[in-house]
C-alpha cells in the first residue's frame, strides 16, 4: 500500500537546499519517490492513501547521537538515578524512547546505561511491545575504576581488562563502543584530567575496530581529545576544554587543529547548558546552590558557545546530540541543540543535516535513514511553517511516521 504526502516543502538531509511544493511518495515501508510540483499521471494506483500537509515543511526522521535513556531529563543527578534497580531503568529506557518518537526523533544513539538494561528495552521494542525511536546502544561505557558513570557496570582497566570488557558489550548486542577518556559531571571524577592511557585507549580502538564496531569517547579535556585522535577513535563526545576542578575552560587550537585534520566528528550537546539555564532560571528564590549553580553554567555556557564556534572555524565537523537524560536535558530537546549550533555559526539547514544526514553518517547508519532519497527507510516527520526561518519550529511536529507507519498526526 502506497503513500502520498504532499507539503509546501521537502529538506531531504543531505544539505541540498529545500524543494518546494513537496510529494512524497511511501510504497512498502520506504521511500519510492520524491517530487517537486505535481505527482506525475498514473504515478500511483487509485485508492493511494493521500496526507495533505499544507503549510508543513517535510524531513527526515531527527537523530539524536548522544541521549541516556535510563535517566529522566527531570534534573535528577546520576548518583540518585542509579539507585534504581533495573526493572526501572528499562521501564525508564522504554519510555524515554516512546517520547522521543513522539516528538519526531526517530532514532537515537545511546551512549551509556545501566549493565544490560537498554539492551532489554530495545529488544522489546523490536519484538513490537510499544513504540520508540530505533535505539543503537553500547550498552555501558566503558570507564576507569571509580571514574565518570562507574556505578552503571562499565569499570574497566588495562589492556586486558578492556579487551574483554569491549568484547562482552559486543556479546550483549552493542552496536558501538562508548568510552570514557576523562573524567565527567559525576562526584569525585576528574574531567580536567584523562582517564585511560595512550596505551589503553589503543587496546580499545584495536579491539572495537577488530569487531566492526565503531569506537567513541567523552571527553571534557584537551588532552583526552589528544590522546584520542592518536588512538584512532571514530568520534568525539563533547569535545571540552576543562583545565581545574571549578570547571574553567581553556581553549586550546592546536587540539581543535588536530580534531579537524583527523575528519573525526564531535557531538555537540550544547543543550545541556541551555536546558540548566532554563531550569534555574525559572526557581524564583534560589537557594546558594542554586545560585551557584546558575553562575557557573551562565559562565559555561557562553564558552561551550564560543568554543563551538571556534572549533567550527578551525575545520571540526559537528554532530548533533544533546545528553539528553543528563540533568535537565530532556529527550525532546533536539531542537534547542539546533538553535544554539546555530548560536554557535552553523546554518539552519546545516543544524538540521547535523541531526539528520550526518547523523545517519557518523553512526553508519545511512544506507537506512537520515535522508529523504529513494530506497530509504521511510522515517518522515512533518513541522509546521519553515524551520529554516525559525529552528523552533522543528519542535511543532504535525507527523511522525517510522518504517512507513504513521505513529503521529496532529491535524
Ligand atoms: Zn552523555
Amino acid at each position: 500500500m502506497a503513500t502520498v504526502i504532499h507539503a509546501d516543502r521537502l529538506i531531504d538531509g543531505t544539505g541540498a537546499a529545500p524543494i518546494g511544493a513537496a510529494v512524497l511518495v511511501i510504497e512498502a515501508g520506504k521511500i519510492a519517490d520524491v517530487f517537486e510540483g505535481k505527482l506525475p499521471e498514473g504515478r500511483v494506483p487509485p485508492g493511494t492513501e493521500t496526507i495533505d500537509l499544507t503549510g508543513c515543511t517535510l524531513l527526515p526522521g531527527m537523530i539524536d547521537t548522544h541521549v541516556h535513556l535510563n535517566l529522566p531529563g527531570d534534573g535528577s543527578t546520576l548518583e540518585v538515578c542509579a539507585r534504581e534497580t533495573d526493572g526501572v531503568l528499562v521501564a525508564t529506557t522504554a519510555f524515554s524512547a516512546a517520547r522521543a518518537l513522539e516528538a519526531g526523533i526517530t532514532t537515537v544513539r545511546d551512549v551509556g546505561g545501566a549493565r544490560r538494561t537498554v539492551f532489554d528495552a530495545r529488544r522489546a521494542l523490536e519484538l513490537g511491545h510499544g513504540h520508540g525511536a530505533r535505539i543503537l546502544a553500547c550498552g555501558q561505557p566503558i570507564t576507569i575504576t571509580g571514574g565518570h558513570t562507574w556505578y552503571f557496570g562499565g569499570e574497566a582497566d588495562g589492556e586486558d581488562g578492556l579487551r574483554l570488557k569491549v568484547r562482552e558489550m559486543i556479546k550483549l548486542g552493542a552496536e558501538f563502543i562508548k568510552v570514557m577518556a576523562s573524567g565527567g559531571g559525576t562526584v569525585g571524577t576528574m574531567s580536567w584530567l584523562p582517564s585511560y592511557s595512550p596505551r589503553e585507549l589503543a587496546a580499545l580502538v584495536d579491539e572495537a575496530h577488530r569487531h566492526g564496531r565503531k569506537i567513541t569517547a567523552h571527553c571534557l579535556c584537551a588532552q583526552s581529545t589528544d590522546w584520542v585522535v592518536d588512538a584512532g577513535f571514530d568520534g568525539i563526545e563533547h569535545g571540552g576544554f576543562i583545565v581545574n576542578k571549578a570547571g574553567a575552560q581553556q581553549y586550546v587550537p592546536a587540539t581543535a587543529d588536530k580534531v579537524a585534520r583527523a575528519g573525526i566528528p564531535v557531538t555537540s550537546t550544547l543543550a545541556v547548558g541551555g536546558f540548566t539555564l532554563k531550569a534555574m532560571r525559572a526557581i524564583e528564590h534560589r537557594n546558594p546552590v542554586e545560585q551557584a549553580t546558575l553562575d557557573r553554567w551562565l559562565r559555561m555556557f557562553d564558552e561551550n558557545i564560543t568554543q563551538f564556534r571556534k572549533m567550527r572555524e578551525a575545520g571540526v565537523t559537528w554532530v548533533a546530540g544533546t545528553d539528553a537524560g543528563w540533568r535537565f536535558t530532556t529527550i525532546e530537546g533536539l531542537p534547542l541543540e539546533f538553535e544554539l549550533m546555530q548560536q554557535g555559526g552553523c546554518t539552519a539547514l546545516e543544524a538540521i543535516t547535523a541531526g539528520t544526514g550526518l547523523a545517519a553518517r557518523v553512526l553508519g547508519i545511512e544506507d537506512q535513514v537520515g535522508t529523504l532519497k529513494k530506497g530509504m527507510i521511510a522515517d518522515v516527520i512533518a513541522v509546521a511553517g519553515n524551520p529554516l526561518d525559525d529552528l523552533a519550529r522543528m519542535g511543532d511536529i504535525r507527523l511522525v511516521m517510522q518504517g512507513g507507519q504513521i505513529r503521529k498526526r496532529v491535524a
